[in-house]
């Protein structure tokens, strides 16, 4: 008797849980995008670690030599430039925690991630419903939320715990659909590579296996598509939000050596993560904050009107009116914080961050398409993640909303 493969073993025995198997070939799919993001899944990380069916992928469809982030270079921000063709500050989610009516919304808060009054523009999913096409996401930032009063037709609550191979399931059994049902925009969202990139490091080998953890659902998803024989019609971008750079846990920037972080009488709110200090001073206090940061070292802080143009981060009410950004590899933190951190067992390890400086390399992202609509082994030029919106507008046929994008930089990867 033949024996099977571990991994064809793998595969069949997930594959009798649901999911993978059609019933039907598809045989009337109309022009339909899976935009799929793996988070912080840095622009080198399949060379480096050539995980299988991402590299294939890759080398038969287009891959960007690296797909350049927005500022700052995080999570939400960054989902949503991609989704819309916005730069933060014309979409409004300027960081993973925005300040506005008096508020401070944060990923954690879903009360405030499904209030639409946080999230402007347009994304992709509501020109295409708005424009007569079905759209489905499992996770996917922005999906959550009415806008413009339209919803994706299909769309789930985050949770981070949903295993990744019943979101490949998930995804593969909208496809199932009947042609006037089925969605044309789908799109997808895998945590895994960034939260193991934060915990060891974008060097360590626990990465490496996070990066074939997730080609294992890729792989899954386009086992899916071929068996519904539509592995090559199917237009997959696969995107990354940011980057990854290792940080070693002593480069702090204690900001209470420059200013008194505690006092609400100098600035309130101080909405900080490692890498972006929003500080909203007190009337007549700027001027103080600034003088004090001015010696800072390791971090760059500006007023709002004095930020660099390249980071398109200078207009509307959410921009604190001043910003600090720290250096690759640095974090900026509070001195009660830092002291508190020293004592961890685990101050010694190395790990990983992203919200720099969008020109920082290691923070640039992962581009790859495969599908119908785009070349076949063509290495696109860097460009940035305003241009994904524009793109998935073209194949699906939809006119786009007012963006940041510009076509014409990115139409050399398109097969037609
Ligand atoms: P970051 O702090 O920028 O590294 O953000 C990464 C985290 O964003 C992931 O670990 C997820 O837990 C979280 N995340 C991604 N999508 C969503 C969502 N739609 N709602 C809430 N949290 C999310
Ligand atoms: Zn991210
Ligand atoms: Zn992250």
């Amino acid at each position: 008797m033949k024996r099977c493969g571990p991994v064809f073993t793998i595969f069949f025995l997930f594959a009798a849980l649901s999911g993978v198997f059609a019933k039907h070939k598809i045989t009337d799919l109309k022009p339909t995008v899976l935009l799929i993001s793996l988070d912080g899944f840095r622009y080198d990380y399949t060379e480096r670690y050539t995980p299988p069916t991402i590299s294939r992928l890759a080398k038969d469809g287009v891959r960007a030599r690296w797909m350049i982030p927005s500022f700052p270079t995080k999570t939400f921000p960054n989902h949503y430039t991609i989704a819309t063709g916005l730069y933060p500050a014309h979409h409004g989610i300027v960081e993973n925690n925005v300040y506005d009516f008096g508020e401070i919304f944060t990923m954690s808060k879903r009360k405030e991630v499904e209030n639409p009054r946080w999230w402007w523009g347009e994304p992709i999913w509501v020109t295409a419903e708005k424009q007569g096409q079905i759209a489905a996401s499992y996770f996917f930032v922005g999906t959550e939320t009415m806008i413009e009063g339209e919803a994706p037709t299909h769309w789930r609550t985050y949770n981070g715990r949903v295993p990744n191979i019943m979101r490949v399931d998930k995804i593969l059994s909208y496809l199932d659909q009947p042609v006037d049902k089925r969605p044309t925009m789908l799109s997808m969202y895998f945590s895994t590579t960034d939260d193991v990139g934060h915990e060891f490091g974008p060097d360590a080998e626990e990465t490496k296996y996070a990066v074939w953890e997730v080609d294992g659902y890729i792989q899954r998803l386009m086992e899916g598509l071929k068996i519904r024989g539509i592995d090559r019609q199917v237009n997959i971008i696969i995107v990354a939000d940011h980057g990854m750079a290792a940080v070693d846990q002593r480069n702090a920037v204690v900001m209470d050596d420059y200013f008194d972080t505690t006092d609400k009488k100098l600035a309130d709110p101080i909405i900080t993560t490692g890498e972006i200090w929003q500080i909203f001073p007190k009337p007549g206090k700027e001027d103080e904050i600034v003088r004090s940061l001015a010696p800072i070292k390791h971090a760059t802080c500006w007023r709002k009107a004095d930020i660099p143009a390249r980071f398109h981060y200078n207009e509307g009410r959410r921009i604190a009116p001043v910003v600090c950004s720290s250096d690759e590899g640095w974090f900026m933190t509070s001195r009660e914080r830092y002291e508190t951190q020293k004592k961890l067992d685990d101050f010694g390890q190395t790990r990983g961050a992203h919200g720099y400086d969008n020109r920082v390399q290691s923070m640039q992202a992962t581009f790859i398409a495969h599908g119908a609509a785009f070349k076949r082994g063509y290495v696109a030029e860097p460009f940035p993640n305003v241009d994904v919106y524009n793109i998935m507008c073209k194949i699906l046929g939809l006119t786009p909303a007012t963006n940041d994008g510009d076509l014409d930089r990115v139409k050399a990867i398109f097969s037609k």
